[in-house]
């Protein structure tokens, strides 16, 4: 009897263990177009087309490399739209002896797999997902009796477990394991973002750009002007394109914000990764080639490297050992709405307006607009913790709850407590001053706290702060700035708080 070997939308590699385990010509691969996972939250139209082309893409390599490939499009009549029916569909269709998966990236699809094991459905067979660099065994032995799970010490045993940027004695190269200073440097007079390499629309791409627009008119963000790479072949270019081209200068530019420009020097390449297109030590190991034959300099090919070994690997680390009690975290018991403006983006603040428009036309925008943006600003204004990661998880392209939770809840709304961030992502406009030119064209003035022009930023800063002084009290790094507050005359510190009850009334009656 055959195996059912179960392919996830992120799961688009050749080299999965499920399939690395599949009898040619006996077992069934089966990929889904399901719309309880287009659906549960509204994916960006974008995000569901691209999904959507490289499975397709994907399923056909399958079949011409001679997998027996049973795919579920989404418009096909007899699709029941979820998991479970789809199952028993198949079930009912084909002798099958057992499922095999690679273990899913979300804890929700772990779960269910799970269940249809414990209630006897059908055996489930898991292997592990060795497309990512640390495992779950291995992030845990790693935290094991840590008091804090720091990324910094993550990434140094990472570049000595995967031997990148090393001495043969296993020193880092140069000297230090970090080059920051020397990147993150604010955005230079007239600075815009190098072309990008474009991509023929296939066929298949082209149908289901009709179908996107078709069924899901209702989803947020823009369709076209559709840029996506959609198979391994193209998103190869893409990475190509980068190394040669954009990471010299993606150190230096790496939290740079610029008026109409989402991209800048950034990678782009999370999409590809996530969804498996690309995997994450080819693209340490060409961006490390990169230094060594002196294209790149080592500040900006340590800088990247960090954000995949590093980063990525860490933030997957943290769901796993967290979930599934992680997703309830609200440390800072934030609760106000999201406001609409993070949907239409009408919003006078400029910053705002800037990163939920690039996002609304990309499904894209970059780490520091999501962290020092509308991260900051969902931070220092309370927002609702679940309505904000709903938000992350549908409007871009490379979300997944395994990478957007930790990241939203844990970096940038300090819901988990401090396991990912030692101290809360919150900035006052003078942050958003420095590392852009979008100041320059807003109605508010960064400079001032007070007052009918006052960047709403400054006086929601000391107001989260006062919120939560007494938490903010256990936490060393949060020192100066309370201290900062508490020497503040006692008439400021009421003006500043009346005048972030100000921006909040305007927040609610929606012209903020
Ligand atoms: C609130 C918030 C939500 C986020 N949600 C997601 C998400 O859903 N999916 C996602 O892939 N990333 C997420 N990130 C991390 C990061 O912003 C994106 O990975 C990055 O912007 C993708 O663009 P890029 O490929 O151009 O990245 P580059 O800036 O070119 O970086 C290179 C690569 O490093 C990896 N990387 C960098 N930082 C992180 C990080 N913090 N966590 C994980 N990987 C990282 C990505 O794979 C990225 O492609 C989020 C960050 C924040 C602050
Ligand atoms: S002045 Fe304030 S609201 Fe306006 S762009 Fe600058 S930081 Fe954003």
């Amino acid at each position: 009897m055959a195996n059912l070997i179960i392919l996830f939308p992120d799961q688009l590699s050749m080299s999965l263990s499920s399939l690395q385990h599949c009898e040619k010509q006996q077992d069934i691969v089966m990929l889904f177009e399901l719309k309880e996972q287009f659906t549960y939250v509204k994916y960006h139209k974008k995000k569901i087309a691209f999904l959507f082309a490289a499975m397709r893409h994907f399923a056909e390599e399958l079949t011409v490399a001679g997998f027996l490939v049973r795919y579920v499009r989404y418009d096909d009549p007899n699709n029941t739209q979820a998991l479970d029916s789809e199952l028993n569909r198949a079930l009912q269709e084909s002798k099958v002896k057992q499922i095999v998966s690679t273990q899913p990236s979300e804890w929700y699809l772990l779960d269910k797999l799970n269940q249809w094991n414990e209630k006897k459905i059908i055996k489930v067979t898991l292997l592990p997902d060795q497309r990512f660099l640390s495992s779950h065994e291995s992030f845990a032995e790693w935290a094991r009796d840590k008091k804090q799970l720091r990324m910094e010490y993550f990434y140094r045993e990472m570049r000595k477990k995967y031997n990148i940027l090393l001495e043969t004695d296993g020193s880092p190269i140069g000297g230090k394991w970090n080059y920051d200073e020397e990147n993150r440097q604010p955005p230079a007079r007239g600075i815009s973002s190098p072309p990008r390499i474009s991509h023929k629309k296939s066929p298949i791409l082209l149908k289901v750009l009709t179908l996107v627009s078709d069924t899901f008119p209702d989803h947020f963000g823009s369709l076209e002007p559709f840029h996506y790479a959609v198979t391994r072949e193209h998103a190869l270019l893409e990475l190509k394109h980068f190394i040669t081209k954009l990471l010299p200068n993606f150190g230096a530019y790496q939290d740079a914000m610029v008026r109409g420009e989402p991209y800048l020097y950034h990678s782009l390449l999370s999409s590809y990764l996530n969804a498996g297109l690309l995997l994450p030590l080819e693209i340490c190991k060409m961006a490390e080639e990169a230094y060594y034959d002196k294209t790149a300099p080592l500040h900006s090919v340590e800088g990247f490297i960090r954000q995949i070994l590093g980063w990525r690997e860490y933030i997957r680390g943290i769901y796993w050992l967290y979930m599934p009690e992680y997703q309830h975290r609200n440390y800072l018991n934030a609760k106000r709405s999201l406001p609409e403006f993070y949907w239409s983006a009408e919003t006078q603040m400029r910053c705002m307006r800037e990163a939920i428009e690039h996002t609304r036309d990309h499904a894209y925008s970059h780490h520091i607009q999501r962290l020092m943006v509308t991260g900051n600003f969902a931070l220092i204004a309370g927002l609702d913790v679940k309505e904000v990661q709903a938000w992350y998880l549908s409007v871009y392209s490379d979300a997944y709850e395994w990478v957007e939770m930790p990241n939203t809840l844990g970096m940038s709304l300090f819901g988990d407590g401090g396991i990912v961030a030692s101290k809360p992502y919150a900035a006052s406009g003078k942050y958003i001053q420095r590392m852009s030119n979008f100041c320059k064209h807003c109605v508010y003035n960064p400079n001032i706290t007070m007052g009918e022009n006052a960047c709403p930023f400054n006086a929601l800063y000391w107001d989260f702060v006062q919120r939560h002084e007494k938490i903010f009290q256990n936490n060393q790094r949060m020192g100066f700035v309370l201290s900062t507050w508490k020497k503040f005359p006692i008439e400021k510190k009421n003006e500043i708080l009346q005048q972030a009850d100000e921006h909040f009334k305007r927040l609610a009656q929606g012209y903020l």
